[in-house]
């Protein structure tokens, strides 16, 4: 048997509890791991308030990001012992996920879990710290130095994708100007490294322009919306946007002006469907670039009945960093 957050729908409205489950419950999948750690993101969120339809059959088990040790496997990259992390994949919506002690998936969709990096750790960095590594590696690839001239931007600083670029671009040496709508949080932000903090309402309005006077670098952008458009009009010339999020809104007015007169380009970042061999460079570069002083420094821990309450916490852009679950608690 193994303990679980499961969701029921009844006419419309989901419903959570921690449920004692018999092992076979678990779905079909070539993989069994023993969850030590899962963790919350913006779409648990989602899953937990039942929005988006990003969850179609219940009873459903959430989670999609989590950490442990494979107990049974059929599949040849892994074996019982094995450290692993499962990340995206549509795991935690379409399949059952990590909000439990026991999860079965396909051997492919699994990473091995990085030397020097605890399982904890890893799962406080999840969804969100690697599409904060995929964004930074995107925009590198791009061109973006420590030399380019301009701060890099990252908007939704303060949220869990936003902290960790903060940490890892500032640790890099990049000089970052963290937007954030939450001034309490600006010394939190200049802990990770923020060298500029931006008022999230001076680019929540979008472009009263096709272009703005050049700013940016380049930009990790966890918002959308109307702030990626302030974002595209206020780029350096040839600077890029790594665009990860929807946090507000998902709606994109805008010109291709800054497109063709200053060459800005949109690099858009999917986690989700990631192909592994870059996922493993990203967790590698995770594991050996975050500063852990930081990371310890951005998250808190949760149990399993402390889920639902976060869940609507984080659609309220009410979590500060990240949070870690611990399944077992
Ligand atoms: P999060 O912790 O909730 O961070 C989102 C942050 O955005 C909030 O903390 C807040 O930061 C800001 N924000 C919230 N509502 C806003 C609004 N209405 N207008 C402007 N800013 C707002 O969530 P997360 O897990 O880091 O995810 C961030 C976003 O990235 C989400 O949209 C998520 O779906 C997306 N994401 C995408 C991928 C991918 O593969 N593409 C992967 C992970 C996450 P401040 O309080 O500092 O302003």
């Amino acid at each position: 048997d193994f303990r679980a957050l499961l969701l029921n729908e009844n006419e419309g409205k989901v419903s959570a509890s921690v449920e004692t489950l018999s092992a076979d419950r678990l779905p079909p999948g070539d993989v069994t791991v023993r969850v030590d750690y899962s963790t919350l993101n913006y779409k648990d969120g989602m899953v937990l308030k039942g929005l988006g339809r990003l969850v179609r059959s219940y009873p459903h088990v959430p989670g999609i990001d989590f950490v442990g040790t494979v107990e049974a496997s059929d599949h040849p990259d892994w074996k019982a012992g094995d450290k692993v992390i499962l990340t995206g994949w549509r795991v935690g919506e379409v399949w059952w996920g990590g909000y439990a002690q026991y999860a079965r998936v396909r051997g492919e969709w699994l990473v091995p879990l990085p030397k020097g990096l605890s399982a904890r750790r890893a799962m406080a960095l999840g969804t969100a710290g690697l599409t904060a590594m995929l964004a930074v590696m995107a925009l590198e690839d791009h061109g973006l130095t420590r030399e380019s001239e301009g701060e890099v931007l990252v908007t939704g600083a303060a949220g869990g994708l936003g902290s960790v670029a903060t940490a890892i671009l500032a640790r890099r040496g990049y000089r970052v100007a963290a937007s954030t709508g939450r001034p309490e949080q600006h010394a939190y932000l200049k802990d990770l490294g923020a060298s500029v903090l931006v008022d999230r309402a001076e680019l929540a309005g979008g472009a009263a322009k096709p272009l703005l006077a050049e700013r940016w670098a380049g930009c990790v952008d966890s918002v959308g919306g109307a702030t990626l458009a302030h974002v595209l009009a206020s780029l350096r010339l040839h600077g890029a946007v790594a665009s990860c999020g929807n946090a507000g809104g998902v709606e994109l007015n805008t010109t291709v002006l800054p497109l063709l007169l200053r060459g800005i380009s949109v690099l858009g970042i999917d986690s989700a469907q990631c192909p592994t061999p870059r996922r493993v460079a990203a967790w590698n570069r995770l594991a050996a670039e975050m500063p852990l002083d930081l990371l310890d420094a951005m998250t808190v821990e949760a149990g399993l009945s402390d889920l639902p309450a976060l869940g609507g916490d984080i659609l309220k852009g009410q979590v500060r960093g990240r949070v870690v679950v611990d399944v077992n608690r």
